[in-house]
């Protein structure tokens, strides 16, 4: 980390709600937000170097509190910060799911940091899967969105990102994002096929999903 990767002035009231969050985190973790709450619904201000020298320490917390959930990414608005900052790993899913893994497009993704991302179509093929949130939780549900996205924004060092994501990284990214302009995946979810955690790691977690979702709860894969 460079610590001079940001050059906006510090602002002591965004870095003083970070060191609060810092001092108040339980073996690196601290409480995710959950829907209902304004700041999951409102844009986060973009990353200048708000949080000045706490920038590293945040993103910790941030890491650890997304790897406790578990989860496979966290934005800054899910522990309470209006900053345009998330974190993304995933870890792939476990040895016996090949079959789901392949079906979804689902790879390893290593540990990364997005600032201020925003991200486009490439293509016009779309894919729906199950998918969930951890401020909405107990839930998963269908979403349809763009296979792969152009990826823009910056690294945690400031440096500029611009790349194609295919595939399940594309919908970490394209979730993360959401989350940075007050958007939760409920808004775009297909309803029908909401599926608490226990029905869906029963019926949909694995090859069957989605379509067998679609036919058996009744809705449409392809509209
Ligand atoms: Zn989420």
């Amino acid at each position: 980390m460079r610590p001079d990767a940001w050059h906006g002035p510090v602002d002591a009231d965004a870095r003083a709600a970070v060191a609060r969050l810092l001092a108040g985190a339980q073996h690196g973790v601290v409480a995710i937000v959950e829907a209902g709450h304004p700041v999951l619904r409102h844009p986060a201000e973009p990353y200048t170097g708000q949080v000045g020298d706490l920038l590293p320490a945040l993103l910790d917390v941030m890491r650890a509190t997304m790897r406790a959930a578990p989860g496979v990414g966290l934005a800054a608005p899910q522990i309470g910060l209006p900053l345009a900052i998330a974190v993304l790993e995933d870890p792939g899913l476990p040895a016996g799911m090949e079959a789901a893994a392949d079906e979804r497009e689902r790879t390893v993704l290593p540990p990364r940091v997005l600032v201020n991302p925003s991200y486009e179509r490439v293509g016009h093929e779309d894919r729906a899967f199950y998918e969930g949130c951890l401020s909405v939780p107990g839930y998963q549900g269908v979403v349809r969105r763009p296979r792969s996205v152009r990826l823009r924004g910056q690294d945690a060092d400031g440096r500029e990102l611009d790349e194609v994501l295919t595939g399940w990284p594309a919908r970490i990214v394209q979730h993360e994002t959401d989350h940075l302009a007050g958007v939760l995946y409920v808004d775009s979810v297909e309803t029908r096929s909401l599926s608490t955690n226990e029905m869906y790691a029963r019926a949909w977690a694995g090859e069957a999903t989605p379509r067998a979702a679609a036919g058996a709860l009744g809705f449409r894969l392809d509209s």
